[in-house]
This record gives C-alpha cells, sequence and structure tokens, in this order.
C-alpha cells in the first residue's frame, strides 16, 4: 500500500511543536564578548535614553535661531564630543563637534561647509536656518524603559553593538543546546586513515558538527556508529545528558536501521516519508526520553533535511520565535520537465538574477551544494521552464 508523503510544511510544523514541548529553560549570563550566536533569554529593555543628550550631527556651529538676524556671529566656546558645554550665551554661536552634546540654549546647527569665519573670527552663515537641523534629540534612538531586543532573539554582530550602546555588559541567554552527532555506517571512516574496500569518508560529522557550533549548540561527538544493533543500544544509552541525539544514514527502509529498533524498544519512533527531495526518509523519536532525530545519510539530503528541518527545531527548543528563512522569487534559468511527487531542493546559484543549477542534483553529490549560493525550490508537480519563478533560499540564511 502507498502512504501519502508528508509535506514539508507538516513535519515542520510538528517538528516545532515537539521543540516547544521540551524547550531549553535554563539561563546563563554572559559577557557581550561571548554572546555572539546565543539567544536572549529576556526581553533587553533600556535603561537610558539613546542618545542620553541632544547632540550635533555635524561639525559646524551651534545658535540660538532666534540670535540670528543675518549678521555674523562671533563664537563663545568651542565644544567637542566627550565635552561638557556652558550654556549658550545669548548673541554668539559655539563652534562644536559632530557627536558634541548641544549647549543649553542652542536649538540649530549649521554645517561647516555653510559657514564662513571673518578675519574678525565672526561666523557668517549662507544658507537659510530652521530650528532643530542638524541636531539629534535626546532619545531619539530608544526612550528609558523602552523594550529594545525581544526574548528569543539571536544575538549577532548588530544586537550586541545595540546592547553595547545601552550599557550592557552582560546579557541573560539561554543555555546551549546539547547535541550528539553520530554517523551510523558500517562503510564510514574518518578523514586522515586510510580507505579499506567498501569504505568512503565520513562528511556528516564535520558537516554537521560545524554547522550545529554555528548555531550556538554545543556538540557531543559521539563519531561513528556501526550497524549492529547492540552498538547502537550501547551509544544511545551512554547519551543520556544530552538534548537531542541527531544521527545520520541507516533511516532508509534497508535492513540495517538498527537507530529504528534500538528507539522501538525503549522509546519510541515515528518514521516519517516525507515529500522533500533530497531526502524522502526521517526518523524522530525519543530514547529514554531523550529525543532524537535520524536524518538520511547521503550528504546532500543531510544537507537539506537539516537546513529546513532540524535548524528551525533547534532553534525553536531555545525559544528563537523567528525560524523561517528568507527567502525570494527569481526566474528560473533552467528547464525541469519532469514533475516530481516531492519538493525538490536544487542546489543553486544566482546568475545575472536568474537561477542555475549544478549539473548533478544526486543527494550523494555534496560537491553541489559548495558550488552553489542556495536552495532552488520546485514544488510537486511543478515543471518549471526557463523564465519561470521560482523560490530561492540563499544557503547563507540556513548556515547561520
Ligand atoms: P543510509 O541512509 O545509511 O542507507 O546511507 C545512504 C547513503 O549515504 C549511503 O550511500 C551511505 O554510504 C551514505 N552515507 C551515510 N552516512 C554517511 C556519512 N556520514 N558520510 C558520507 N556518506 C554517508
Ligand atoms: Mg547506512
Amino acid at each position: 500500500m502507498h502512504t501519502p508523503l508528508m509535506p514539508v510544511e507538516e513535519a515542520l510544523s510538528k517538528l516545532l511543536a515537539l521543540a516547544e514541548a521540551a524547550p531549553i529553560k535554563d539561563t546563563e549570563q554572559v559577557a557581550l564578548a561571548a554572546a555572539e550566536g546565543r539567544v536572549l533569554a529576556h526581553e533587553l529593555v533600556s535603561s537610558l535614553d539613546l542618545p542620553p543628550w541632544p547632540n550635533s550631527a555635524m561639525d559646524g556651529y551651534a545658535l540660538r535661531l532666534a540670535d540670528w538676524t543675518g549678521e555674523p556671529l562671533p563664537v563663545s566656546q568651542r565644544v567637542f564630543a566627550g565635552h561638557s558645554p556652558e550654556p549658550l550665551l545669548p548673541g554668539t554661536c559655539a563652534r562644536i563637534f559632530t557627536g558634541a552634546p548641544l549647549p543649553v540654549g542652542a536649538d540649530c546647527v549649521e554645517m561647516q561647509e555653510n559657514a564662513e569665519v571673518l578675519d574678525d573670527q565672526r561666523v557668517r552663515f549662507t544658507e537659510p536656518l530652521r530650528i532643530g537641523q542638524n541636531i539629534r534629540p535626546q532619545g531619539q534612538e530608544t526612550r528609558v524603559g523602552e523594550a529594545v531586543l525581544a526574548a528569543g532573539t539571536r544575538l549577532g554582530p548588530i544586537e550586541l553593538g545595540l546592547a553595547a550602546s545601552l550599557g550592557c555588559a552582560e546579557l541573560t541567554v539561554v543555555r546551549r543546546v546539547k547535541v550528539a552527532v553520530l554517523s551510523t555506517g558500517d562503510e564510514l571512516v574518518e578523514p586522515g586513515l586510510p580507505l579499506g574496500p567498501g569504505q568512503i569518508y565520513n562528511s556528516n560529522r564535520r558537516l554537521l558538527g560545524s554547522w550545529l557550533q554555528r548555531l550556538g549548540c554545543e556538540v557531543i561527538d559521539a563519531g561513528i556508529l556501526a550497524d549492529d544493533l547492540e552498538k547502537t543500544r550501547d551509544c544511545l544509552a551512554g547519551l543520556q545528558e544530552v538534548d537531542l541525539i541527531l544521527s545520520t544514514g541507516g533511516v532508509s527502509v534497508g535492513e540495517a536501521d538498527y537507530l529504528g529498533i534500538a528507539l522501538r524498544e525503549e522509546g519510541e519512533l515515528s518514521l516519517w516519508k516525507l515529500a522533500i527531495k533530497p531526502g524522502k526518509p526521517l526518523t524522530f523519536g525519543h530514547y529514554k526520553g531523550v529525543p532524537v532525530i535520524g536524518l538520511p545519510g547521503n550528504p546532500a539530503s543531510t544537507l537539506v533535511t537539516f537546513g529546513l528541518l532540524t535548524r528551525p527545531y533547534l532553534l525553536r527548543r531555545q525559544g528563537v520565535a523567528e525560524v523561517t528563512p528568507l527567502q525570494f522569487p527569481v526566474p528560473a534559468g533552467f528547464d525541469w520537465p519532469k514533475a516530481g511527487s516531492r519538493r525538490e531542493y536544487l542546489r543553486g546559484r544566482l546568475e545575472q538574477g536568474s537561477a542555475l543549477i549544478y549539473k548533478n542534483q544526486s543527494s550523494g553529490v555534496l560537491r553541489s551544494a559548495a558550488w552553489a549560493e542556495g536552495l532552488v525550490e520546485v514544488r510537486e508537480g511543478h515543471t518549471p521552464g526557463k523564465g519561470d519563478i521560482v523560490q530561492f533560499i540563499p544557503l547563507s540564511e540556513l548556515l547561520g
């Protein structure tokens, strides 16, 4: 009998619901310098106005507009950034530099390019002036008490710069998700060792290991797991302290599905047949209470199912609200004449605004993704030709 394939959206919403049911609740305080890639645990509320006082947006002259009759004004003080000005003497202007506090009494800054210093050192303004020009008002960016970043925000250079501007030295972040990575397969050998007959090098361990690190996870490297039931049981039993066991390989209908057997014995298992290509089979289960995701072993399948399904799951477990990668429509620069029953994620790149695809889209070919800049989505039953619109998901959206 033919069970219908599970659409990508359904698999994703199931995984996100599972993630929400098992949130990482522990938090920790980290210095800003160590917070890159982490997830903010609480809303960040500003404890100050930003800027804290009105200041000049230009190098120039600060004056009170009412004092300006068109006649040149004498300069009564010089105000540098980081210094505190005197109140402005009536009938004068202040020499002022970008970022310097505005003297009390001034309500206008004219840039130096529109000012002429006369022989007697008075300054003549050559252009019309208006109140408030070139002044950054107090609190124009942020007011005291305003929520600036939401809980669940991932902290990157911009968020960390913003937190620094508010004077935060430390942030409270969600504990890292601990992920055990294991690669199943008798054929696998680690790079650096010689290949025996029938063997290949293990690419998924490194692919997932570095990717998880980028996502702020703590990686427990469980190495290669032989296709053997006893070893699978022992391996899983030794991974009870992690938040997720992430394995690759052995989830196709093949006979060597020891992960599935072990999960059935000691926990629960759902085998999903997904309408996704590459990547059809995916396992979700629990081993003695620890969540387990089993991804297909072919490296391009691992890439697509990790990027589109596991990454959002891991982020959501840390409370990240926004887990959908940015995507945008582009014209296809290729013909795809054969409609599929699964949604295809072709490894492609953009050239002159059109999506091109790598010549070999086999799920075993990781080189396709190294060539690519993104995944080109071809929906079930669709046969786009040159110029038809397809969705493009940049790899950069998935990798970070
Ligand atoms: P499996 O899902 O175990 O049947 O594996 C499917 C295909 O992916 C087979 O050709 C495996 O040799 C290959 N494969 C599985 N795991 C890895 C891995 N860690 N690195 C490279 N290839 C793999
Ligand atoms: Mg295998």
